[in-house]
């Protein structure tokens, strides 16, 4: 197993992950982040034309702001797993985690532009991206507390009692352009926030659709033997018996009853039984052709849909499936060796393509009624006259 595989079995499902552990992650990476701008500020109060392009003694002064903070955010990172571990899991750490990742990046929104960039990204971006993965009220909360502090920092930049952007300096440069330096510290500002947005949606969504996946195929699984139950059989029997109408091709129903099943219980125990029904529904899946379908219609009652089979096509087919059933010898795990054989009623609708799947049941119904009168182990074909 490679690491990548490794690594996403140990992540689980993220949706399931508990609130604790979803808070955890978006404290870290809100501390990655807070990290990215703390070693940008020291980087650009660094250079020696600093102050060509920000503000150098208000970011300086602002040093000791962004010190607190990532200190606050590696306080919270670690308290949280501690206090859940603690104190139980709880919905208050989501609300906690999204209001400090929403309000702290107020805060770094205030000093390059409320109105810029990587303010415009986390604003779009985090709030799709919290509803499927964390709880609702929190990311409501948390994004109309941001969006409150965002308009009020606007405001007051508006009329003018704070500085806006005021860590920037000539973000347009006296000659009309645009500084080279503030277009790259925005993107830089950016990047993680897009990473994160769509690693994570990447890994919440892929979760989603393969969960979706499992959900459906066991809406339409027998989880016995593995065929499609009896919803998803008669289902597909109707989508056929509709493509049979449409292009004028027959097709053929089997109803397909094992002998003496009950019988089978009682000598050798219900285990067994649920042995053989699953031999007999391999041998039948393994018979049919590629296009047909195979369901189990009831307890040892199978049900096979034939698409363009014409009645000596399905006779033949049908024949071939008792034979392979009564061929079988399940072996049980004491070693002893069941033997079962099958009753069918088969009808084919190609003088009545009319026919409704309702009465192409009940015609093979009454098929597999004689098959069983008449000796079992056998094969009745239905006609017209079974109604
Ligand atoms: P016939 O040849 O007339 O069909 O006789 P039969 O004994 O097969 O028919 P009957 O309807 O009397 O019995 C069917 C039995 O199938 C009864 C029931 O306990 C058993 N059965 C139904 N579902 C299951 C299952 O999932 N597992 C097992 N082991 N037995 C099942
Ligand atoms: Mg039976
Ligand atoms: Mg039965």
């Amino acid at each position: 197993m490679n690491a990548v595989k490794k690594l996403t079995r140990r992540l689980g499902n993220p949706l399931e992950w508990s609130s604790s552990a979803k808070a955890t992650l978006l404290l870290i990476v809100t501390l990655l982040m807070h990290v990215e701008y703390t070693v940008w500020a020291h980087y650009v109060l660094g250079r020696p034309d600093s102050n060509e392009f920000t503000h150098v003694d208000f970011l300086r002064d602002e040093m000791a702001t962004f010190h607190a903070i990532v200190l606050v955010s590696c306080v919270l990172s670690l308290m949280i797993p501690l206090a859940s571990r603690a104190l139980g899991d709880s919905r208050v750490y989501e609300h906690l985690a999204a209001n400090y990742y929403g309000l702290s990046h107020c805060y770094f929104a205030w000093l390059i532009g409320t109105l810029s960039l990587p303010t415009g990204i986390v604003l779009a971006g985090a709030p799709v991206l919290g509803f499927i993965f964390f709880n609702r009220a929190a990311v409501v909360g948390a994004f109309c507390n941001a969006m409150l502090a965002l308009l009020v920092l606007s405001l007051l930049s508006a009329v003018g009692d704070l500085p806006y952007a005021p860590v920037v300096n000539q973000f347009v440069r006296s000659d009309g352009g645009v500084s080279l330096f503030w277009a790259g510290s925005y993107i830089g500002y950016s990047i993680p926030h897009l990473v994160f947005l769509f690693g994570l949606a990447y890994l919440v969504l892929r979760r989603w659709r393969e969960r979706e996946e499992e959900v459906r195929t066991m809406s339409r699984t027998d989880p016995l033997t593995g065929l499609f139950n009896r919803r998803s059989i008669i289902t597909q029997l109707k989508r056929e018996q509709d493509r049979s109408v449409q292009q004028g091709l027959p097709m053929a129903v089997v109803m397909l009853d094992l002998d003496h099943f009950k019988q089978i219980n009682d000598t050798w125990g219900h285990e067994a039984g649920d042995y053989v029904l699953i031999a007999a529904a391999d041998a039948l899946q393994k018979t049919v052709r590629q296009n047909d379908r195979v369901g189990r219609y009831g307890g040892e009652e199978f049900l096979l849909v034939l698409p363009g089979a014409d009645g000596e096509g399905a006779r033949r087919l049908a024949e071939r499936c008792r034979h392979q059933v009564e061929a079988l010898e399940v072996l049980l795990s004491d070693g002893r060796r069941v033997r079962v054989s099958a009753s069918m009623g088969l009808y084919c609708n190609e003088h009545d393509r009319d026919a409704s799947t309702d009465t192409m049941l009940r015609r093979a119904d009454k098929a597999l009624y004689a098959a069983k009168q008449t000796g079992r182990n056998r094969v009745v074909v239905a006609d017209e006259t079974f109604d």
